[in-house]
């Protein structure tokens, strides 16, 4: 059995030292790091983080060994029965997935920081942690006393531990399942109103899919004093991270509600039911997939869903969810140049930044608007008998349970088994295609009697100029252009920090200032690389930047029973 010890000698250095203890059962093995962590398929290579990497035998003497990859060590046993590898791994850094140490806390995602030996991934594994007597340990693994087991190097990959003296823990039990919450971090925690909100889409998530992946589920929360919102899912517990800590309980609460609700559907989806290219995942490379529309587009559509199916929103609020999509695919113009599959291979080369402008589209946004067409196509077609939610239950029971990742093929075929009809075309022009999803959503929406409106802007930036900025200090940077309007035209560039209109500076006020000037020529002062640049912006007799909006419309009582049947809980 391999042990891990975990040690926090000087938590200010932010050095955690970690020894490894592995059997040996060949000549030669080699020892890996992971180079990505599951939720975010991109390569991470924590190697970067890895120092005195050492290496003994079981006489204590040094092994030589060789690096042969960026985050892979070989080396000869020789007659050794086993090894022992040491290194410390340096844990600065602070959010849903990563590994954090300093004196309040020792916060470690094991997949950014174990190395295991090639070939043993199955091999259970003990977790030794030497912290302080009066740290607190939150964590999915079974724990006895300071000790920490895991099956194999899977479970302990995907399950993160919080070691601190300050956590503050709850928990609620649905049927035979207990989720457990803990918060680190500065927070005054509302339990009765957190407690309710979790139990009411938690029961709703696991009536659809009859049955919870595990025994326990644990939410770990991470409160930080900064403005902070993202969440990574684990196999049987999920990471949120959030921010500042005054308003996690305020105004930042249906972002509180709505992150949580997405990774615990995740649970199923993609900690079960998984594509089939990451089945199981390979730690040592891309794991290339195009279904990050069933990932995180299903899980994101579902997410906020069960929170209105649940009673923790009213329907106004989950429009508003399902309008912030809207208005995120339609102000991307990468929409007219790569698919959300395609967009999802490329998660592994630049997924999770803005990147080159209008060349790509997000997984989460275009795969949760296609999810609600999906939905409505399985509804219409079935009759009203069947949703999305039956095809999720479906995978999960007969793909996951049976031991099978999913393949395009697999979730297309299912989908058209279930509605009744069949969904190919669906998948080559939108999933794998680009084209417009305006008339897909207009549709959608008319079945269900509701009415997708667009509006131009009334912001005066995005609405008359066309572009889009947000503040920096008193000024303002430019972040999207629309092609064709005064602001392409006059030479705006993304980046570009605009200080004045007119000659008078912004001082926090561009829309004011351009509003002030509406009916006079604009001369837009912009520092670019170190240059001062004046822009002159011509008139476009044109609107730039549309609003959308969801609204309920008068309709017959036929779309009115289907809009029953569909929102029905
Ligand atoms: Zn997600």
């Amino acid at each position: 059995m391999t042990q891990y010890t975990f040690s926090i000698a000087h938590p200010e250095q932010q050095y955690i030292s970690i020894n490894v203890e592995f059997d040996c059962s060949q000549e030669t093995e080699i020892i890996q790091l992971p180079s990505w962590r599951p939720g975010r398929y991109e390569l991470s290579n924590f190697a970067k983080n890895i120092k005195n990497f050492k290496i003994f035998n079981d006489q204590n003497e040094p092994v030589s060994f060789s690096k042969i990859t960026k985050d892979s060590w070989q080396i000869a046993c020789r007659n050794s029965k086993k090894i022992k590898v040491s290194y410390l791994y340096y844990a600065s850094e602070l959010n849903a997935g990563s590994t954090y140490l300093d004196k309040n806390q020792l916060y470690v995602n094991p997949v950014n920081c174990c190395v295991y030996l090639v070939g043993q991934e199955n091999e259970a594994s003990k977790i030794h942690l030497q912290i302080p007597d009066h740290y607190e340990i939150a964590c999915a693994l079974p724990t006895d006393g300071r000790t920490m087991t895991a099956e194999n190097f899977d479970q302990l990959a995907d399950s993160p531990f919080i070691c601190s003296p300050s956590l503050q823990y709850n928990e609620y039990t649905v049927k035979e399942t207990k989720f457990k919450l803990w918060f680190q971090g500065e927070i005054k925690v509302d339990w009765d109103l957190l407690i309710r909100d979790f139990d009411a889409f938690s029961k709703k998530q696991m009536e659809k899919f009859g049955v919870f992946p595990a025994e326990e589920y644990h939410f770990f929360f991470q409160i930080v004093p900064y403005k902070a919102y993202h969440g990574v899912e684990h196999l049987t517990s999920t990471v949120i991270l959030l921010g500042p800590s005054y308003a996690v309980f305020e105004e930042h609460y249906k972002e509180l509600l709505g992150v949580s609700s997405h990774e615990l559907y995740h649970a199923w989806n993609v900690k079960a039911i998984r594509p089939i290219e990451m089945f199981p995942y390979d730690f040592t490379k891309e794991n290339y997939s195009r279904m990050g529309y069933l990932c995180e587009g299903v899980t994101t559509y579902m997410g906020d869903l069960f929170l209105y199916k649940s009673g923790v929103f009213n329907f106004p609020q989950y429009v508003d969810e399902l309008k912030a999509q809207l208005q995120k695919h339609f102000d991307n113009f990468g929409r007219f140049n790569y698919s959300v599959a395609d967009s999802s291979f490329d998660t592994w080369l630049d997924g999770y930044v803005p990147g080159a402008p209008s060349r790509k589209v997000s997984i989460y946004t275009e795969g949760c608007l296609l999810a609600f067409a999906t939905d409505v196509f399985i509804i219409k077609h079935s009759k009203g008998r069947y949703k999305l939610d039956d095809v999720m239950r479906f995978l999960y029971h007969e793909f996951y349970l049976h031991g099978k990742g999913v393949s395009e093929e697999d979730y297309k075929a299912v989908i058209t088994k279930i509605a009744g009809e069949n969904i190919e075309s669906m998948f080559e022009e939108f999933y794998n295609g680009t084209a417009s999803y305006e008339s897909l959503l207009t549709k959608s929406f008319d079945y269900l009697g509701l009415e997708m409106t667009q509006t131009p802007s009334t912001t005066y930036s995005h609405g008359r100029l066309g572009f889009k900025s947000i503040p920096q200090a008193q000024n303002f940077i430019v972040k999207a252009i629309f092609p064709g309007s005064p602001a392409e035209l006059g030479g705006m560039m993304l980046e570009d920090e605009i200080i004045a209109v007119n000659n008078y500076t912004c001082n926090g006020e561009l829309e004011k200032w351009l509003q002030y000037f509406d009916l006079d020529a604009k001369r837009i002062t912009v520092l670019r690389k170190g240059t001062l640049l004046e822009l002159l912006l011509p008139e476009v007799d044109r609107k730039f930047y549309s609003v959308y909006d969801i609204k309920k419309i008068e309709s017959p009582r036929e779309v009115q029973h289907n809009a029953f049947l569909f929102w029905s809980k």
